[in-house]
């Protein structure tokens, strides 16, 4: 298995994880030098904060772990594109590399809807891989979202 792979796996549990808590499925890990530094899934509705976002949380993380806001020598993984504010947070932790899984055509700001995380404006400038396990990224979430719409039909009939 290639160390893309290796990694977006490590993002996909964590992805799990967000699931089986009733949270949209979205993982992340930050790695430095071979090493995970940073792990966060989608906590959004259990702490009620709107921006428990996965990148977040593992980008938190990462800080804590180097002592450091900056990733310079980091890479982040995360099983979907990431949105604005988290593209905002990737600029200003001046991580080296993202590779995401799938694209968000609602929110996606790493090439989708645009591209803030290569915009030679800004003082820091992000490579960027996706596609990776990107069957299994969507598949994920897919079925959250058909099981989310299964239960609000049961709720609606009374089930
Ligand atoms: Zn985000």
């Amino acid at each position: 298995m290639d160390s893309n792979e290796k990694y977006m796996r490590e993002a996909l549990k964590e992805a799990l994880k967000a699931f089986d808590l009733g949270e949209v499925p979205i993982g992340a890990v930050v790695v430095c030098k071979g090493e995970i530094i940073g792990r966060g899934h989608n906590r959004r509705e259990q702490s009620k904060q709107a921006i428990a976002h996965a990148e977040i949380l593992a980008i938190q993380q990462a800080n804590d772990h180097l002592g450091n806001w900056r990733l310079e020598d980091c890479e982040l993984f995360v099983t979907l594109e990431p949105c604005p504010m988290c593209s905002g947070a990737i600029i200003l932790s001046r991580l080296k590399k993202i590779t995401f899984g799938t694209t968000d055509l609602k929110a996606g700001t790493c090439g989708t809807l645009m591209n803030l995380v290569q915009d030679r404006r800004f003082n820091h400038y992000v490579e960027v891989e996706s596609g990776v396990l990107q069957e299994e990224c969507a598949m994920l979430l897919k079925e959250f979202f058909a099981l989310l719409r299964l239960r609000n039909k049961e709720r609606k009939q009374g089930i």
